[in-house]
């Protein structure tokens, strides 16, 4: 394992060595090690206190002193030092705020979550301490708790949604009896702050199988307290294309859209959730689902709210799932085309497929491309390659030239003249030159606003 990692972790540990103390690679890096993946951040945990590490180098950020947790920025990496803590009642170097700090990597070791988590690896020695057994779990492919799992639950209900994000992550089954203390305990999540549940989600809508997280989710009884707006669809049956439920749509639907985009991620596992709330039948006794994106829209904004989400990532996953019923149809004029662009923003055309592809995918679990986005799509390439106009600010005129040379008044009937003058240029991209703006402007003016 040692010769996987950088050289300069293990300078930064001899200087550990040299200053009398211990130093061990611990949490997800030695995880990632173990299992032959790319590290990206390095936890180290020492017997020394914050105060010491501060002392040893020349750049040290205090992050969460109060949890003995430092951030060493050593040779390009910034390194987070935790000082050996117990959360238990073994108290040694006690201090206060509930912290307590212990002289014993092994009592640092039993205070974690899972025991895939709970490896420590010494990178002069190379030696691997696994007390939890660790390296079996991950042979095993399994995620299991240290100890009493539904005590450990009791102590921290995130480590719920912990465990289902590494199953997701890792592609990992959840150990019997840890996933009875996580049935057992998940009402606890309520009491858990929307923000560390949201760097879970986070963290669940970047990996490779979403689904697998929000399974689990559904099985433990998480999702009735995380996202109950989802578990409502379980049972909603569809017809048509379909071959799942609304739940299970979603998720298929979740793991079809790019992991690294996770507004796509988001709109893909939220699209229908409008469904169970809009759900009637036809005279044949077919399910419909009228209205339904506006209706998902109203409960994702809530759900976003609600986790927190920046304001621009929600009005980007709004839109999609607004927009997420577009209906190409092969006889649409260039300037429906244009018109489709200009309505859903340019800069959202792309997720706007990406989110359908993803919801094809959720239909059966398979990636064909239809015919017909193909063919929208070059059509909507073809508009734009053609570099035309679809907001106001591409007009070749703006306002203060129409107020020069046309004599429109500044003011709201500005706003007008312009909207008219981009439904015009949208229908006709060749008009989109001053001399016949101003002209068309000056006409539309006269003629319908200026009594
Ligand atoms: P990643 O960095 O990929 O999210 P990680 O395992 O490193 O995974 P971190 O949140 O960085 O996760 O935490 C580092 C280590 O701290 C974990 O591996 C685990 O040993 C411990 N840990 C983190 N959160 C908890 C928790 N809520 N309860 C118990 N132990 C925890
Ligand atoms: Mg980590």
């Amino acid at each position: 394992m040692k010769h996987k990692v950088d050289r300069a972790l293990i300078k930064f540990s001899r200087i550990f060595k040299d200053a009398g103390y211990s130093c061990y690679l611990v949490g997800g890096a030695v995880r990632n090690l173990s299992m032959g993946f790319k590290v990206s951040d390095y936890d180290f945990a020492t017997d020394a206190l914050p105060e010491a590490v501060i002392k040893l180098f020349r750049k040290v950020i205090p992050t969460g002193i109060k949890h003995g947790t430092v951030t060493v920025l050593f040779s390009g990496h910034k390194l987070e030092v935790t000082t050996f803590r117990t959360d238990g009642d073994y108290t040694d170097l006690r201090r206060p705020d509930k912290v307590h700090f212990t002289p014993s990597i092994y009592e640092d070791l039993k205070r974690r979550d899972f025991t895939i988590n709970s490896m420590a690896y010494d990178l002069l020695s190379g030696e691997l301490l696994d007390p939890h057994h660790g390296k079996d779990d991950l042979k095993k492919t399994v995620i299991r708790a240290i100890g009493n799992a539904s005590e450990r639950f009791q102590e921290d209900a995130l480590r719920i949604m912990r465990a289902c994000r590494f199953a997701a992550q890792l592609n990992f089954s959840i150990e019997e009896s840890t996933l009875a203390g996580m049935k057992d305990k998940a009402q606890n999540l309520k009491a858990v702050s929307a923000e560390r549940i949201r760097d879970e989600l986070e963290k669940i809508l970047k990996s490779a199988q979403p689904s697998i997280a929000f399974h689990i989710m559904a099985d433990t009884g998480v999702l009735d307290v995380v996202l109950p707006e989802l578990s409502a669809c379980r049972g909603v049956l569809q017809k048509g294309f379909h071959s799942f439920d609304v739940f299970e749509h979603s998720l298929y639907s979740c793991d079809g859209a790019p992991a690294d985009n996770p507004e796509v991620r988001l709109a893909a596992l939220l699209h229908d959730v409008g469904k169970p709330s809009t759900l009637s039948h036809d005279e044949l006794g077919i399910p419909t689902f009228y209205g339904h994106e506006q209706k998902s829209v109203e409960i994702s904004r809530n759900i976003i709210q609600r986790f927190k989400f920046p304001k621009a990532f929600e009005s980007n996953v709004l839109n999609l799932i607004q927009n997420h019923m577009f209906n190409f149809q092969p006889e649409w004029s260039d300037s429906a085309v244009r018109r489709f662009i200009a309505k859903a923003g340019l800069e959202n055309i792309e997720n706007m497929f990406a989110l359908r592809r993803a919801d094809q995918f959720g239909m059966n679990r398979t990636s064909i491309d239809s015919h017909n986005l193909i063919d929208f799509h070059k059509r909507i390439r073809n508009v734009i390659d053609a570099d035309h106009a679809f907001t106001i600010k591409d007009l070749a005129v703006n306002g203060h030239i129409l107020h020069e040379k046309a004599g429109i008044p500044k003011g709201p009937k500005m706003g007008i003249v312009l909207e008219f003058l981009l439904e015009t240029v949208l229908d006709d991209p060749d008009l989109n030159n001053e001399e016949d703006l101003l002209k068309i402007s000056a006409n539309f003016y006269k003629e319908r606003l200026q009594k």
